[in-house]
């Protein structure tokens, strides 16, 4: 059986991969070498500068490519480096559609860096997207989706924002850092390119940053290969190495991060003193029945709010965590909590924050692997 038809599951250990030339090891090694020996000028093995390209990026690169379902990866330093040379396609004057309720760092990216080069970002509540259209013009070049959305846990239709993009001929990008293409692949779906802050999920153990893009199309890989060794921001042979062995288990964590998740999310639902309850598994989640036409599972991440909670009432909460760690980021095989307004998203302005239902009270969770039970008793002592 060629390793091109192999089932996901598969995919994850030995998609793109082959023991490596010289000695045979299973796993690529660290290649840490900036530069590579030539027999003549232009005589090397493919390899002549590692921004341009390097063994043990090229070996999670290709792994990349092979679970989303894409021909070309891309390895870059963080998942906003990645993001920033999907933008660079883009001249000045030129539009994009974004989601409205994004990945803080991406909205002030688009905001603060790339509005100055004469970009202009819409900001969108995709859920209906008829609304999406409304914003399309002769200038729109890129629609940026996010989802499921962070932190609100809204779903955004990938299928129809695809449809929608070919009818106007504009880029789909899918930031898929959240479900992972364990849950959704949206190159299957219709997208253009996919981005991951592999920093999360890919990686896995929270010990790593880097950012990937994947896409089917040549041309439009070698128009961003050109931007990412133009610009830089490449994936070092370390963390390369570091994502590809996270890679190696996403299948395994991300069902168990289904599974608690799900504990979780129920959990708090039945719980008396919270008010709502983000999660895209729950049959009255809004967007419940598109979540299971493009996704094969909800996953890990929950957002709620406490009844009549305070500002200091929600921050009390997350300090009272044991098992849960306050901090940032998320997909780890650890479980973290997060207070958006203060700390993901404390880069959108308070108003903007509010209109997408990112109170001062909302509670953000990345439901880690440990036993469910003590996550469970955890949220139990911290809530009261
Ligand atoms: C973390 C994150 C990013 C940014 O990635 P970095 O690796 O931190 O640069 C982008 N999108 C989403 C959804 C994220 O969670």
């Amino acid at each position: 059986m060629s390793k091109k038809e192999l089932r996901f599951n598969s995919k994850t250990i030995h998609g793109g991969q082959h023991p490596d030339e010289a000695y045979g090891a299973v796993m690529p090694p660290i290649y840490q070498t900036s530069t590579y020996a030539q027999t003549t000028p232009g005589g090397h093995k493919g390899f002549e500068y590692s921004r341009s390209a390097n063994p043990t990026r090229t070996a999670l690169e290709n792994a990349l490519a092979s679970i989303e379902n894409g021909t070309y990866g891309l390895a870059f330093a963080s998942g906003l480096s990645a993001i920033d040379a999907v933008i660079k396609l883009l001249e000045p004057g030129d539009e994009v559609v974004s989601t409205n309720d994004l990945y803080g760092g991406s909205y002030r990216l688009f905001k603060r860096i790339f509005e100055k080069y004469g970009i202009k970002f819409h900001f969108v509540g995709m859920q209906d997207v008829d609304a999406i259209e409304a914003h399309i013009n002769n200038n729109t070049k890129l629609i940026w989706v996010e989802t499921p959305t962070n932190p609100m846990m809204n779903i955004i239709d990938i299928k129809a924002v695809s449809t929608l993009a070919k009818k106007y001929r504009v880029l789909l990008a899918v930031d898929n850092t959240f479900a992972t293409p364990y849950l959704q692949r949206p190159l299957d779906l219709g997208a253009d390119i996919v981005m991951h802050s592999a920093t999360k999920y890919l990686g896995g153990h929270s010990d790593l940053v880097v950012g990937a893009l994947v896409v089917k199309d040549k041309e439009l890989a070698d128009k961003l290969y050109f931007i990412q060794n133009a610009s830089g921001a490449v994936c070092g042979p370390m963390d390369s190495f570091l994502t590809l062995r996270g890679i190696k288990t996403l299948h395994v964590r991300m069902q168990r991060h289904c599974e608690n998740g799900e504990a979780v999310a129920n959990y708090l639902a039945k719980h008396p003193k919270i008010e709502k309850v983000y999660w895209p598994g729950f049959e009255s989640h809004p967007n419940h029945d598109i979540a299971k036409s493009q996704m094969s599972g909800f996953g890990g991440m929950i957002s709620f709010v406490p009844k009549g909670s305070s500002y200091e009432e929600a921050i009390k909460i997350v300090e009272k965590l044991e098992v849960f760690t306050l901090a940032e980021s998320l997909g780890g095989v650890e479980s973290l909590a997060g207070h958006p307004a203060s700390m993901t998203h404390a880069s959108i302005p308070k108003e903007e924050r509010e209109k997408t239902g990112i109170v001062n009270t909302l509670i953000r969770l990345s439901v880690g692997i440990e036993d469910a039970a003590d996550l469970i008793a955890d949220l139990e002592q911290a809530i009261g």
